[in-house]
């Protein structure tokens, strides 16, 4: 409960980012504050080992905000990192997923061999608005033979639902909910 609070101190909000009628959500301050970002790896780590029925084989993050704590959760639980990009960044073959955003679509990718058939993958990322990209990123560890131990989020803006869009027998965490 106090990881919360201190995790919520610790984002600041603009409006009009990154455009008029958005209240951006910025984790900067968490991710410069060595302490609390440590704190919170920690407890990631701990919440994965005590609440998902066994140990994970990977955790995939996205780009780009879940590049910067999904690597340090990953040490702690001592299994890969797997990066999920935007379309065009990753050498070799990869699976895509597209995804639908305000104006058009947007395409994410995961390399192709990343995975060992049947891992059991944390995907993180910062935060869930309508949930399209997290659905992308669920589809991409499972066409990659995967299976989602649970979806993680630091951030969930509740209002938008973007929960109910998820596939249903996925698991969303959210340490934070915003109405
Ligand atoms: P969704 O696909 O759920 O609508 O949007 C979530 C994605 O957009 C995440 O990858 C997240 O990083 C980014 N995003 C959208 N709004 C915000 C925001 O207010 N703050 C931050 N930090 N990321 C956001």
């Amino acid at each position: 409960a106090e990881l919360k609070t201190d995790v919520a101190k610790n984002v600041r909000n603009f409006a009009d980012f990154p455009k008029k009628g958005i209240l951006f959500r910025d984790i900067m301050p968490l991710i410069q504050n060595s302490k609390l970002l440590n704190e919170l790896c920690h407890a990631i780590a701990n919440h994965v080992k005590e609440d998902l029925g066994g140990a994970v084989d990977a955790v995939a993050g996205l780009e780009a905000r879940g590049f910067l704590f999904g690597p340090s959760v990953a040490i702690l639980l001592d299994v890969p990192f797997i990066p999920i990009r935007k379309l065009g960044k990753l050498p070799g073959k990869t699976i895509k997923a597209t995804y639908v955003k305000e104006y058009g679509e947007d395409i994410v990718e995961i390399q192709a061999d990343a995975l060992q058939p049947g891992a059991r993958v944390l995907i993180v990322d910062d935060l869930l608005a309508t949930g399209g990209t997290m659905h992308a990123a669920i589809d991409l560890i499972e066409g990659a033979g995967g299976k989602v131990a649970e979806a993680f989020v630091l951030i969930e803006l509740a209002d938008l639902k973007g929960r109910d869009c998820l596939p249903q027998h996925v698991q969303l965490f959210s340490l934070i909910s915003y109405a």
